[in-house]
């Protein structure tokens, strides 16, 4: 090795010899020496010599407790995928075990997370199952997205957003789920600072601003804890630690809950570590007795754990200076479950059968969110769900026997009731919460006692809106699976109900029935159905969502209805001697004052309706406008309806919006303008903003002279590259 890799190399080594571990220097520095070699002559971003990085990920590596195969695999972790180095290759050299690593880290990283939103799902669904094999991999993969974090300021700008917000959404909440505490935050903090600059550095400053009475505060609070403790409980071990909340922490309360700074109690925290769970308790008794709690924020995590384990009392208190602060008082053990969680079980060697159970306790979601996927059917919505599932704080309900159960803040009885025992979903009636009957959709607070009140009856089951009432995915495809296996019959029913429903509510209408089978048929079979009587059944149950659909489902109407289906766009013949405002007339009034109502804006060929306004004349909607009763004469004041018509005299102009749905690129908006000024049309504004699944929406107002008008224009807006929906707004 060169003398600079040497340099390096010694300084690895002395940072691994201060670790809590034996490791195999020998082998260990076999692997520095390939991981040199395969990445001569490349470089990062930043300029540096490539083999840099994986000698930093292997120290993370090493920081979280893991072992010698996990320390080689992080220094080979990019060798397969940007080196000639073969997975054969380094399992002949180091062993199945670390190939197998390097092998899953490198899969890990090929999968994209800011792609549309299936494949995220299927990519997110093959990183749990490479973590549910061997664990290590993913805290490799932790531990290299670190790394690639704390140097994203070399990578260009437009990469950068992507890889923080990737960051936030799906290995951020993988290391909160995994209970690494500090790897959690510091990855948060720098997806923060890079999604959100200025309100990350107004945070930096306020923090900053008040360093110096922050640490006098927090160093007068511990002493005089310090003291106290010593004298009331001498002889026990104690450790103290003062906290401040991280970055990402303050930004949730001040931007998503809209709390000022001063309004965030738990900022600063001082933390009491000592050797016993009763230990903890008296420890709490002393600190209520020394400042004053706030009430309703003490919050004992010792006897019912957060999902991924975390143990410890909170409390938040007043001190002598007026300034709430948090106590955090646990056990050693504990705080180092809330430090390393998963790891720890490296880390500290805590015992590896009697640790193993906890191991499997901190999988089994990776367990359940794949056991869901597989009796679902729609991946956009496991995503969702698994997103939901790792973002959320919890709350914990009580059953009557006294089990803990554990779910997602806004869980309803629905979902603690199949958390259960999908058999207690089922066959439940109605609930009880703290010994009163609830509705079902009653959202669980922490703390309730819950009982399921459940029926023997046969032939009775959960219903559909239960399944809008869950929020948890396992609730969710409990139901639905209910519902495909049992009610074939209903289910067909139901979605040919909502079906109908839906193409009534969208106009998509058929001349005659044959017609409408043909057209449901085929769309079936796009579907991946045999037939339509499939199709139902899945939208009966759920498992086809037809909102999502719809889109698509208008597109092929219109395909298919163009010409043969438009509704009557002439106007009716109007007599000479009326006379008309605004191209509009309103029978049986002359010349009154007419305007367009905003709620729907009109176009000439739409069906009208006028309302006689309070002194300001009538106002003209479309008569399948929101704000018009369905009946007039059960209306409140059906007198002040009355008929209109479009006059065929006059041509007048009219503003409509339309909204474009794209995919993002560029020139897009130069399209869209070329397209209008072909056709003549005049635009009175543009919008365009992207989406969150990353498309693009541009609104725009345009000059029209009617309905067909507006028709041809969206004919032709629909034709430019990229754009897969037009749809008028106003409707
Ligand atoms: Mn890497």
């Amino acid at each position: 090795m060169q003398e600079s890799c040497e340099r390096q190399y010694e300084s690895f080594r002395f940072f691994l010899e201060r670790q809590n571990w034996s490791y195999d220097y020998d082998k260990i520095r076999e692997a520095f020496v390939f991981c040199v070699t395969a990445h001569e002559g490349q470089m990062r971003c930043s300029k540096e010599a490539y083999y840099l990085h994986p000698v930093s990920v292997a120290r993370i590596v090493a920081q979280l407790g893991l072992d010698n195969e996990a320390i080689i695999a992080a220094l080979l972790h990019d060798t397969v995928e940007d080196t000639t180095v073969t997975l054969e290759d380094i399992e002949e050299e180091f062993g199945g075990e670390v190939a197998l690593l390097v092998d899953g880290v490198t899969k890990i990283g090929r999968l994209s997370f800011v792609s549309k939103e299936e494949q995220q799902a299927e990519n997110l669904r093959k990183m749990l199952i490479a973590m549910g094999k061997d664990i290590r991999v993913i805290l490799i993969k932790l531990a290299d997205r670190l790394h690639n974090m704390r140097t994203i300021d070399y990578v260009p700008p437009q990469k950068r957003r992507d890889k923080a917000l990737e960051t936030l959404e799906v290995y951020a909440p993988i290391a909160h789920r995994l209970g690494i505490r500090a790897i959690k935050e510091e990855l948060e903090d720098i997806s923060i600072s890079q999604l959100d600059p200025v309100a990350y550095h107004e945070i930096e400053t306020l923090l900053t601003g008040k360093k110096q009475f922050r640490n006098q505060l927090l160093l007068s609070v511990r002493e005089r804890i310090e003291e106290r403790l010593s004298k009331e409980m001498p002889g026990v071990h104690m450790e103290f630690q003062s906290r401040v909340k991280s970055i990402n922490g303050i930004y949730r309360k001040m931007y998503m809950q809209g709390r000022s700074f001063d309004e965030i109690y738990d900022i600063y925290a001082i933390r009491v570590i000592t050797d016993t769970v009763a230990n903890c308790y008296n420890v709490l008794g002393i600190m209520h007795d020394m400042f004053r709690p706030i009430p309703n924020r003490f919050k004992d995590y010792i006897s019912t754990p957060k999902p991924n384990m975390y143990q410890s009392l909170h409390t938040t208190v007043i001190g002598r200076e007026g300034v709430p602060f948090e106590i955090q008082i646990r056990t050693v053990e504990m705080h180092e479950t809330a430090e390393y969680g998963i790891a720890a079980h490296w880390k500290y060697k805590i015992g590896l059968n009697e640790n193993n159970g906890r191991m499997e306790e901190r999988l089994a979601w990776i367990r359940q969110i794949l056991e869901n996927q597989s009796e679902d059917g729609d991946a956009s919505d496991i995503l969702r769900s698994i997103k939901v599932d790792l973002a959320q704080e919890d709350v914990f309900a009580v059953t009557p026997r006294g089990d803990v159960i554990n779910l997602p803040v806004g869980a309803t009885v629905v979902d603690f009731a199949f958390a259960i025992h999908s058999a207690v979903g089922i066959k439940m009636v109605g609930a009880k919460v703290d010994g009163k009957i609830v509705p079902l959709n009653h959202v669980i607070k922490t703390g309730e006692i819950i009982e399921i009140l459940t029926t023997n009856q046969v032939g009775h089951g959960p219903s559909r809106d239960w399944i809008n009432m869950a929020v948890t995915n396992q609730a969710k495809s409990k139901i639905r699976s209910w519902f495909k296996k049992e009610k074939r019959t209903e289910n067909i029913a139901a979605g040919r109900a909502e079906v109908d429903r839906e193409f009534r509510r969208n106009g998509i209408d058929f001349n005659d029935e044959k017609q409408q089978e043909t057209f449901l048929d085929d769309l079936a079979k796009r579907q991946h159905f045999n037939n339509a009587e499939e199709f139902f059944a899945a939208v009966g149950y759920g498992g086809v969502s037809l909102s999502r659909l719809l889109p698509h489902i208008k597109d092929l109407y219109n395909k298919l209805h163009q010409t043969a289906n438009l509704p009557e766009l002439v106007p009716p013949v109007v007599p000479a001697k009326e006379k008309s405002s605004g191209g509009v007339v309103v029978e049986g009034i002359d010349n009154c004052l007419i305007k367009f109502a905003k709620c729907c804006a009109p176009l000439p060929g739409d069906e009208i309706i006028g309302f006689i306004t309070r002194g300001h004349g009538v106002s003209i909607h479309k008569r399948d406008c929101n704000n018009v009763p369905k009946t007039i004469a059960d209306s409140p004041e059906p007198g002040r309806w009355i008929a209109a018509h479009w006059s065929v005299a006059q041509k007048t102009s009219f503003w409509a919006s339309l909204q474009i749905a794209s995919i993002d690129r560029e020139g897009l908006i130069f399209d869209i303008s070329q397209v209008l000024m072909n056709m003549r049309v005049r635009l009175s504004g543009m919008n365009a903003r992207s989406t969150k699944d990353g498309n693009t929406m541009v609104v725009i107002t345009v000059n029209t002279e009617g309905l067909e008008h507006l028709r041809s224009i969206i004919t032709h807006i629909e034709k430019i590259h990229g754009v897969f929906h037009v749809e008028r707004l106003n409707q």
